[in-house]
């Protein structure tokens, strides 16, 4: 298997389009051919565990780079750290005290790994791959990653578990925009290898400052720099799993046959998960609606609803800042595939993005994209509404960006019952990593009482007891384009030392 830009250029090994993230174009790596899956191969794969059929799927991708065995070693690694049997349970949303209720309502808890959010499935699988190649060449490989909260603490434990000497990572947060204990998931981990960064400004505001970074040839060889964010090939592959697996015990649990269309609601960020569900979609796994789930940040919603991608004027702070974000680099991804792989099209659609920070779809297109997707803009009072009406009609406790997913199922599943399919619906963090978002919602005594209970995870109360060093800090100038001058020109002093 081949990889290609989705603007244009081809060629690229498996290993050059994670080693790259970035394609040097500027554009997102995308299988040449997205394979085919028959309803016979699906029937089979029914029958496999979590990393089995991680397995079975990674070798659609890299099994020309990778023996069986060596991408089997990886496989395993990368869930070894998980705290579920079955990695990823699904569990039915049923109200309290239904006796055997027959719920069409499915919760995929993507959140038992070691940081307790769904960031993890990508991350180990990703990082893991990314430290096979680097020992096989004997390479040096610095990642890059910027968090709106969960993917710094992932990438970091996946960068720790994976004990690969080649590895080293710094990562970057926005001040006083995460939790507690996501920050503290970082700035209490002390290995050599690690470098934390915190900076004044929006989640997306240091993307530009590290593309920058990598697509200065020279200085990205030299560092052997590498962004493990969701522009990154490697994660939408590793999280195609997550899709396939949930669908299969969501059937086994409707007690139906494999062919039958289930809808997906998901709380959508940079949509990495998005792609994933969309190229899991273009690969035959049955799947008749995306429902992405966004906040007050909500372009993607505009995106879906009336074709406007356009970015905001400022970043909006909320209660689900995971999804917080401006400009989601996945949906090139999905152009890609909603033109029919037209990349001469999507370059010239993200060079306008890019110029003017909009792009107004053509309507043929946007009929395309709501054929496959709906979506839902859950601001913090309906987010916290429906975190209350989970814990009171169904006793299950969300985190506040799942919360957002099920509310963005229930506000789109009332507009047209008839139509309706059974939803799997994504819970991508457990709700301890949200102290003040919890809160909010429900009340200190309620957190009290949840955080002194049995369901609180002691890793996670570990965390929060043990010492933090101080972050790096980058701070703001006038402008965000000078601050993003300033901030590139730190980073590389910080690379150089
Ligand atoms: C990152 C994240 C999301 C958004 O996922 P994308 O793939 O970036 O759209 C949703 N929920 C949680 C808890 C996250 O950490």
């Amino acid at each position: 298997m081949r990889y290609r830009s989705t603007r244009g250029e081809r060629g690229a090994t498996f290993e050059q389009a994670l080693s790259r993230g970035y394609a040097p174009d500027g554009g997102l790596y995308v299988p040449e051919e997205l394979p085919k899956i028959s309803l016979d191969v699906l029937r089979t794969w029914r029958k496999l565990d979590f990393p089995s059929l991680a397995l079975e799927l990674m070798k659609l991708f890299a099994g020309d780079e990778l023996t069986e065995a060596e991408l089997a070693e990886v496989v395993r690694g990368s869930y070894a750290n998980f705290s579920h049997p079955e990695i990823v349970p699904v569990v039915p949303l049923q109200r309290r005290g239904a006796a055997d209720a027959e719920s069409q309502v499915f919760i995929a808890e993507l959140f038992h790994g070691p940081t307790f959010c769904f960031k993890d499935l990508g991350q180990q699988l990703l990082v893991r791959l990314l430290a096979h190649f680097s020992k096989r060449r004997n390479q040096r490989r610095t990642f890059l990653v910027s968090t709106t909260g969960d993917t710094g603490p992932a990438a970091m434990r996946a960068v720790s578990d994976a004990a690969c000497a080649n590895l080293q990572i710094i990562v970057f947060f926005p001040d006083g925009q995460i939790s507690e204990l996501q920050r503290r998931q970082m700035t209490t981990v002390s290995g050599v290898g690690a470098k934390v960064v915190t900076f004044e400004g929006g989640g997306d505001d240091m993307d530009l400052p590290i593309k920058k970074l990598s697509s200065d040839a020279a200085f990205a060889e030299r560092h052997g720099l590498c962004g493990i964010n969701s522009y990154n090939l490697g994660r939408p592959l590793a999280q195609l799993c997550h899709f396939f697996w949930s669908y299969f015990r969501s059937l086994d649990q409707l007690q139906a046959e494999v062919g039958r269309c289930l809808d997906f609601c998901l709380p959508a960020g940079a949509l990495g998960n998005t792609a994933a569900a969309f190229m899991a979609r273009q690969m035959g796994l049955p799947i008749r609606q995306i429902v992405a789930g966004v906040n007050a940040n909500d372009i993607t919603h505009r995106t879906i609803t009336k074709g406007e991608f356009h970015r905001s004027e400022h970043m909006e702070k909320t209660l689900s800042d995971a999804i917080n974000i401006q400009v989601p680099y996945n949906m090139e991804r999905v152009l890609f595939y909603l033109t029919g792989e037209d990349s001469s099209l999507v370059k010239s659609w993200m060079a306008e993005m890019d110029a003017t920070g909009r792009l107004t779809l053509p309507a043929a297109l946007l009929r395309r994209m709501q054929d496959a997707f709906g979506s839902a803009r859950i601001d913090d009072d309906a987010m916290c509404a429906c975190i209350r009406r989970s814990v009171e009609e169904y006793g299950y406790l969300l985190c506040p960006h799942s919360a957002v997913a099920l509310a963005a199922h229930f506000a789109t599943s009332e507009l047209d019952d008839s139509a309706r399919a059974a939803r799997v619906v994504f819970a991508t963090a457990s709700p301890c990593k949200f102290e003040h978002s919890v809160t909010a919602a429900l009340g200190r005594d309620a957190w009290k009482c949840y955080q002194e209970g049995p369901e609180f995870p002691a890793a996670a109360r570990a965390v929060l007891a043990a010492q933090e060093s101080l972050p790096t800090r980058f701070e703001a100038e006038e402008s965000l384009a000078q601050t993003q001058t300033s901030w590139e020109s730190q980073l590389r002093l910080l690379l150089e030392t």
